[in-house]
């Protein structure tokens, strides 16, 4: 039972935000007082051991860690802008993935933040802040709204769709629901998915609409969040020119094999990973320019 887990026994992730400290940096600082070692995943990761409390580590105070999950930073890392792109952060709020497309494209090129709800926008703007960087633009609307052919969004190379989710794949939503399972519980959780499905296909088809690069991620586990709306947008997909890719390869979970090519989603195990989180990735890159790379 996926609710009996323990919340001490996993062990604490911190994300080191590179525009203020690198990583080797920030591990000799926190080691001072815990066991740290970097992660073998996310290169700008760290682990500590469970239960480790860093909420007023002077590091985490200034910005130069975030308390980031391991799932959570794999988003921005499977995108993995440059520096100097323009990338879109579709569901922006409150911005930890921003502040990790920023510390990757190591402060260079241009992020928009979209954020529909105001309130939330104030989160993703302190976040912003707290991060250092200097070159996010906030953007206070609706993301289904934003104009591929807009000049000003025309240029934009990546998309990080974040969209509203159940958020069944967390802890705290887990603990509420005495049977998490992939499949909807009842007819008022049924029709709230699908809600959600429908927000979720309709901006992943938006976001495939422009830039070469849209990562999709979920804090979800249920099929009709994730597999569901990936399979849906496969054809429209197809014919801008985009196929699946493969986020972190070495990852053993893949997702549902409920469609042919589900072998290149990535999901995360609530109860191995702490969290169940979903990645699918989608690429245009054009296979004769790879081979003369
Ligand atoms: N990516 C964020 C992070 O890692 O910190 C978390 C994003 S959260 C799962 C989804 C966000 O999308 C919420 O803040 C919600 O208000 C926002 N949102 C929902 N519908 C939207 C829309 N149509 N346009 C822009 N933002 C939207």
């Amino acid at each position: 039972n996926l609710n009996q887990i323990p919340e001490v026994s996993k062990p604490r992730y911190v994300r080191v935000n590179t525009l203020k400290i690198d990583v080797d940096s920030a591990l000799l600082e926190l080691g001072r007082q815990n066991m740290v070692q970097k992660d073998d995943v996310v290169p700008d990761l760290l682990i500590l051991p469970p239960a480790t409390d860093l909420h007023n580590h002077p590091l985490v105070i200034n910005g130069s860690v975030f308390l980031q999950g391991k799932a959570s930073s794999m988003v921005a890392t499977a995108l993995d802008p440059k520096p100097g792109w323009e990338v879109l952060d579709a569901c922006a709020a409150p911005g930890n993935k921003t502040a990790h497309l920023a510390a990757l494209m190591r402060g260079k090129g241009r992020i928009i933040a979209c954020e529909l709800n105001k309130e939330r926008v104030k989160r993703l703007k302190e976040t912003i802040k707290l991060s250092g960087a200097s070159n996010i633009k906030v953007l206070n609307g609706d993301f289904l709204n934003i104009n591929p052919k807009d000049p000003s969004v025309s240029t934009i190379r990546a998309i990080l769709l974040d969209p509203s989710c159940s958020g069944s794949g967390t802890v705290s939503v887990r603990l509420d629901n005495l049977l998490p399972s992939y499949a909807a519980a009842d007819v008022k959780d049924t029709e709230r998915l699908n809600k959600l499905a429908a927000f979720q296909k309709k901006a992943l088809a938006h976001a495939l609409s422009s830039a070469e690069r849209v990562v999709y991620s979920t804090c979800s586990i249920h099929q009709i969040e994730n597999e569901d709306v990936i399979e849906s947008v496969l054809p429209l997909a197809a014919s801008y020119g985009f196929q699946l890719a493969t986020p972190f390869p070495q990852w053993q979970l893949r997702g549902l094999p409920v469609f042919q090519g589900s072998q290149h989603l990535l999901r995360t195990d609530p109860a191995e990973d702490g969290e169940g989180f979903f990645i699918a990735l989608f690429t245009k890159e054009d296979r004769i320019n790879h081979f003369e790379k």
